[in-house]
């Protein structure tokens, strides 16, 4: 078949969609209006780690034995964490509440 088909040019600009990584808010703490805290009970916690993954904030941090903690500046109280928790090992509590 004999053609007359236009050709079509490919775009000279190509976009990337944008991929972002969870990482602390880069303005304001998030402790100044959170109403809830996780509380970690290290002794019921298996170093499974769900929570570090799955907190949006990344503000369940490692240490070197990979027993968890809270950066408490930025965590903004969501309560991932104690829902991903295979074994209870976090409570949310009111801020002001049990340390
Ligand atoms: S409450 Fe939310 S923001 Fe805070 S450590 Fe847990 S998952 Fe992260
Ligand atoms: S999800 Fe629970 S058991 Fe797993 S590392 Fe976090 S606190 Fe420990």
């Amino acid at each position: 078949m004999s053609g007359t088909a236009a050709v079509v040019e490919k775009p000279k600009t190509y976009w990337v969609a944008p991929i972002s990584y969870p990482a602390p808010a880069s303005s304001g703490k998030t402790g100044l209006w959170r109403t809830e805290r996780p509380v970690i009970h290290l002794e019921k916690c298996v170093k499974c780690l769900y929570c570090w993954l799955y907190c949006p904030e990344d503000t369940i941090l490692r240490r070197e034995d990979d027993y968890v903690y809270v950066d408490y500046d930025y965590c903004k109280g969501c309560g991932i964490c104690a829902a991903v928790c295979p074994t209870n090992a976090i409570d949310m509590v009111p801020e002001g509440g049990e340390s």
